[in-house]
């Protein structure tokens, strides 16, 4: 296993890419970002792109702009932002997770009360329960179905509406270093299809045993190709707004209304930012899961984003590392097993069908890492 020098990035996250210094790509772009992309020039494309969208609008008889959201601090930093900075007419639409959290219901009412137009959206509940129980045990990860409605959702929108602007947020190519869509600075975001989680996203995917098609509309995106003959643009705010990053994002919905996740322990989050997956426990059952199958889980994506940002240094981080990375509590454990009607056993003999064996090892009830250093390169075959 090797980690990206900079920041604290293993190579074991699917798509990765280090180039000849083992640096990562979401350092480089950090690099770029702040000593050769012109801002003030990204700026003025966006103001373009908002009043081409109002025209459009006009004729179309329709939103300027469609935002996906969870109610969270990416979506409403971006939905404010689309109708403060940019001064455009938005629809927000919603895709809620089952058993969504009282801070998410919270923070999506908070978001709509800043005056906002919002469709919710809401999957049947039991081919929803079917999919995670069948994506925990074919795929080890229990959130993927929902992440396709998640994603869908405004494209859906968008294309049924005739809305002419998608305003998407991050660009996980950027921001992760992930090179599944082979462009380093994409700011087209109909390429969202192509992230690793989605997978190439056809709803297809998800039928088994009585689910057909038919029951997955919401899961399934419309077709990009005609959706750009119509004329939808499809961009991410990440790529024109300089301001765009988690810590800030954080701050300004926080000082709007965003609740966090206040009273937990954080070892219990297994992470030690308090506004990340807000609107569903499963979220961080499934980062736990991700933890074993990779060997990093959220606690490192969020170190990484830190130390990019200034914000905490190598050593540091791989302190928070060690302490919170793979952690979760019982609690979302039992509320998990609960949901898809399964005893703890059962679920940690499925989660260890999925441990990468190199760098775990099973003791007893536990399943302990083995003998590496966070942040030193090794060879897997000698810990
Ligand atoms: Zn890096």
């Amino acid at each position: 296993m090797k980690y990206c020098k900079k920041c604290l990035q293993p190579d074991t996250r699917p798509g990765i890419k280090f180039d000849e210094n083992q640096i990562c790509y979401a350092c480089k772009y950090e690099d770029k970002k702040n000593k050769y992309i012109d801002w003030t020039k990204r700026e003025a494309e966006l103001k373009e792109i908002a009043s081409w969208a109002k025209k459009e609008a006009n004729k179309r008889n329709t939103y300027d702009a469609v935002i996906g959201v969870s109610g969270g601090k990416d979506s409403t930093f971006q939905a404010i932002y689309a109708k403060e900075k940019l001064g455009l007419n938005v629809l927000l639409v919603n895709s809620t997770p089952d058993c969504i959290t009282e801070i998410g219901r919270h923070n999506l009412d908070n978001l709509a009360n800043w005056g906002f137009d919002l469709i919710q959206m809401r999957p049947n509940p039991k081919i929803c329960k079917k999919l995670a129980k069948e994506s925990f045990y074919r795929f080890g990860n229990i959130v993927k179905p929902s992440e396709y409605c998640l994603w869908a959702s405004a494209y859906i929108i968008a294309d049924k509406f005739n809305i002419p602007l998608i305003i998407q947020g991050e660009n996980a190519v950027q921001t992760l270093g992930t090179a599944n869509t082979a462009q380093e600075d994409n700011s087209d975001a109909f390429g969202v299809v192509n992230l690793n989680t989605l997978g190439g996203c056809r709803a297809k995917d998800l039928c088994f045993d009585d689910i057909t098609l038919k029951d997955l509309f919401m899961y399934e995106f419309p077709d990009i190709e005609k959706c750009r003959a119509k004329g939808i643009k499809a961009i991410y705010l990440q790529s024109y707004a300089k301001e765009w990053s988690q810590i800030k994002n954080a701050s300004f919905s926080i000082a709007r209304g965003l609740w966090c996740r206040d009273r937990e322990d954080l070892h219990d989050l297994g992470r030690y930012r308090r506004y990340n997956s807000l609107d569903s426990d499963f979220a961080l059952v499934n980062q736990m899961i991700k933890y074993y199958k990779f060997g990093f889980g959220i606690t490192t994506d969020e170190a990484c984003y830190d130390i990019r940002e200034g914000y905490l240094t190598r050593e540091d981080a791989i302190w928070l590392i060690n302490e919170y990375d793979g952690k979760c509590g019982e609690q979302y454990i039992e509320q998990f097993c609960k949901y898809i009607n399964i005893t703890k056993d059962e679920f940690w003999n499925v989660v260890d069908t999925f441990v990468n064996k190199k760098l775990f090892t099973k003791i007893g009830q536990g399943i302990y890492r083995k003998n590496f250093t966070v942040g030193e390169d090794f060879d897997e075959r000698n810990i």
